[in-house]
């Protein structure tokens, strides 16, 4: 760009205008430097990371006590949030706006667009622009797609290639939760890093001044809620983590736009802050109590029409063909990991009966099947960290080959009466595959149950051929 040059040629002030004027069109940056949304490896296309959030928006609705959409702090949050998705820059997403009627102090951001503010963020802001900062700081994690992200980049460490391609090739977000991923409030994809704070920050920054609130008032939030420390403010930090100097590098920013006066926060607020004054809502501790109620009812025991059906029919894989119960469900399609269970075996993040069946690449294409049951079983056991080998592994003759019989003991996602994870028995088979591959089924359900359906799982691995 010739920027400098043109001044130095002599012309009248109107032409110099001019000349100025289209410099500023054609140059690529906008003239005050913000901050630019960035991409970095994704894994996930736009269907997907719309899909992943939608569905753990839906566990959230699920699992905890949020506002209805007719509420009228819900209303109020969605008319603000209205007003500052329009500034998020990059890619435009659904934005949605829901209240949990929760005392700490918190909110989270999931993929594609829904974002969740914690009563007590509401509660604890002094100010519309806080409030505004805190949503503006939300908004921000959506825009940089920081939680599919961070699942991209913790796959590719946990997974061999081609099992991370066929999930995310056409796989269902199921089979995703029974490899451990899965979003939602806890979720370890949600808890972000210092620079994922800092960009969510930076990208807020801008979303506040665009929108015309004083950005200085997120970092003040942020200051206080460490300020005050105490009992309702960690769990913010546990989710979004303080980069250091959170008022500085908002200040920098803020210095690299044009000077601007800033709007005073709205009479609703201060009718929404006196609404939400008097009100008790619940702490983490009374929520995690529900939960455990709702997930045992939810989830037990396999209801008597689950158990498996003598009539079988055959599912045929790319790399395989088996038999199974006709009144179980496959849950995936020929090119991908399948997980075959009862109906209520699965929920949208774990499988608590059934069989899970995939393939594994060993790095070393000579590894024997031994050796590939090894580096197979260390790659289950970093997404599951409780599971253990039972006794030693076996050979064991199936589809006409032999393979490995190994036994595994785990937690179940089916809960005991006082709440607590059962004991979980999964009996992993390695089966020498066709391209140096193994083809992996592990057939899992509670300890309790799991002598009840070996049978079935017996019969299911007869009938498996490698194609
Ligand atoms: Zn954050």
């Amino acid at each position: 760009m010739n920027a400098r040059i043109h001044p130095r040629i002599p012309s009248p002030p109107a032409k110099a205008l001019a000349v100025f004027l289209i410099l500023i069109l054609a140059m690529p940056l906008p003239l005050f430097a913000r901050y630019q949304p960035t991409r970095g490896s994704n894994a996930f296309s736009r269907e997907q990371e719309l899909q992943a959030g939608q569905q753990a928006s839906a566990d959230v609705l699920k699992k905890m006590p949020v506002l209805p959409e007719s509420d009228p702090v819900t209303q109020y949050v969605q008319r603000l949030g209205a007003q500052l998705t329009v500034h998020a820059p990059g890619d435009p997403w659904p934005y949605h706006f829901r209240v949990v009627n929760q005392k700490e102090i918190n909110a989270f951001a999931l993929p594609g667009g829904p974002i969740f503010i914690n009563m007590g963020t509401i509660q604890a802001a002094d100010s519309e622009a806080q409030l505004a900062g805190v949503m503006a700081h939300e908004i921000s994690h959506v825009v940089q797609r920081h939680a599919t992200r961070a699942a991209t980049k913790q796959m590719k460490v946990q997974m061999p290639l081609q099992i991370l391609g066929a999930l995310l090739g056409r796989s269902s977000l199921g089979q995703l939760a029974a490899e451990g991923i899965s979003f939602g409030a806890g979720s370890y994809f949600m808890k972000n890093s210092r620079q994922n704070e800092s960009e969510a920050d930076l990208i807020g920054t801008d979303i506040m001044y665009d929108t015309g609130y004083n950005p200085q008032a997120m970092a003040d939030f942020f200051a206080k809620l460490e300020k005050e420390g105490g009992a309702n403010g960690p769990q913010f930090f546990s989710d979004h983590p303080n980069p250091g100097n959170r008022a500085g590098a908002v200040e920098r920013e803020v210095h690299s736009l044009a000077p601007k006066t800033y709007r005073t926060g709205s009479p609703e607020f201060a009718q929404i802050k006196q609404r939400v004054a008097g009100l008790k809502p619940l702490t983490a501790q009374e929520i995690a109590a529900q939960q455990q109620q709702q997930t045992q009812s939810v989830k037990g025991r396999l209801p008597a029409a689950e158990y498996p059906s003598r009539e079988t029919q055959a599912f045929t894989h790319d790399l395989f063909q088996i038999s199974y119960p006709k009144n179980w469900q496959v849950f995936g399609d020929r090119t991908s990991t399948v997980n075959i269970a009862p109906p209520s075996g699965v929920s949208d993040n774990a499988i608590a009966y059934g069989v899970l069946i995939s393939d594994y690449q060993p790095e070393d294409k000579n590894a024997t099947v031994d050796q590939s049951t090894h580096a197979l079983l260390n790659t289950l056991r970093q997404s599951n960290q409780d599971m253990k080998q039972v006794g030693n592994d076996e050979d064991i003759h199936v589809a006409g080959v032999t393979g490995k019989s190994v036994d595994l003991i785990a937690t179940s996602p089916v809960q005991d009466a006082n709440g607590h994870g059962q004991r979980e028995r999964d009996w992993l088979v390695t089966v020498p595959g066709r391209q140096g591959n193994v083809i992996y089924l592990v057939f899992i359900a509670p300890d309790a149950d799991f002598n009840t359906l070996r049978p079935t799982f017996d019969q299911m691995l007869r009938s498996l051929r490698i194609k």
